[in-house]
């Protein structure tokens, strides 16, 4: 996989806090499936003028492309390494700047994938396939490199354990199992997915469930991270929360 291309700054230099720390950092944000952390994480780079990364983005890509070329899990859990690297070539992963949204939106062999990506079809492969080593290590490689110049906020799963274990703010995000359902169903719903609560419901459960227990960089809090549980806070609340870390940092 080339997974070329650099990624823009984002478009609120103007609104930005930029020079609130002496130095850029990275902000390595993990946790549960749907307990908001894309929303926090735009929400901190716009605020410190930073870079945001869905990471989870990547590999809902990588999910989309095996779909879109038939192949099946089975097939999927069956390929050899050296199979996997030669699939992993034809796919190119890019994230591109959206001047109206600010943020960089992802980009598969060239095509715009950001609303592809969260239909439920690829919600419920995305695990077994992000659990495969290779496609781990292509993607991890490509993140490091991301966060080479600092001064970004990537969010996912093992961001804060594998991707930058030195990330100057760690954050792990949690919610109740109810909240993060009808949050994802409320999001879903709006961008015109047809789905059931209880369809996202057992997605959620069984992604957590995958996620949590993959042999290779699973889901865990970084020993060094803070805990945020999200359930009963607001945006603003969780924006807050973070920025008063942040501002810890200053001395430190
Ligand atoms: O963040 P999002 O929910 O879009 O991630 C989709 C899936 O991608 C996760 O459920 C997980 O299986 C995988 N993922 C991962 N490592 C990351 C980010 C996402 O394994 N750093």
């Amino acid at each position: 996989m080339q997974l070329s291309g650099s990624i823009s700054g984002t478009a609120y230099k103007m609104q930005a806090e930029p020079n609130i720390l002496p130095r850029k950092i990275i902000i390595a944000i993990d946790g549960f499936s749907s307990c908001g952390k894309s929303t926090l994480a735009k929400a901190l780079a716009r605020k410190l003028g930073y870079n945001y990364i869905d990471s989870g983005a990547m590999y809902r890509a990588v999910t989309l492309f095996i779909q879109q070329n038939g192949i099946t899990l089975e097939e999927l859990s069956g390929m050899s390494e050296e199979q996997l690297e030669k699939m992993l070539d034809h796919i190119q992963i890019t994230f591109r700047l959206n001047s109206d949204s600010g943020f960089s939106e992802i980009y598969l062999n060239d095509i715009n994938v950001e609303e592809k990506i969260r239909d439920l079809k690829v919600s419920d492969w995305v695990s077994p396939v992000s659990a495969i080593p290779a496609i781990r290590k292509r993607m991890v490689r490509k993140q490091q490199i991301y966060g080479k110049n600092k001064g970004i906020v990537m969010d996912g799963r093992d961001i804060g354990t594998k991707v930058f274990p030195n990330a100057e703010l760690k954050i792990f995000m949690t919610a109740s199992k109810n909240v993060r359902a009808k949050r994802r169903f409320d999001e879903l719903t709006e961008k015109g997915f047809m789905v059931t609560m209880d369809e996202v419901s057992k997605n959620i459960e069984d992604r957590d469930s995958k996620d949590t227990t993959r042999k290779e960089s699973p889901l865990r809090q970084a020993e060094d991270a803070v805990l945020l549980d999200n359930s009963n806070l607001n945006q603003e609340e969780q924006l807050q929360f973070a920025m008063d870390l942040v501002s810890t940092l200053k001395t430190a």
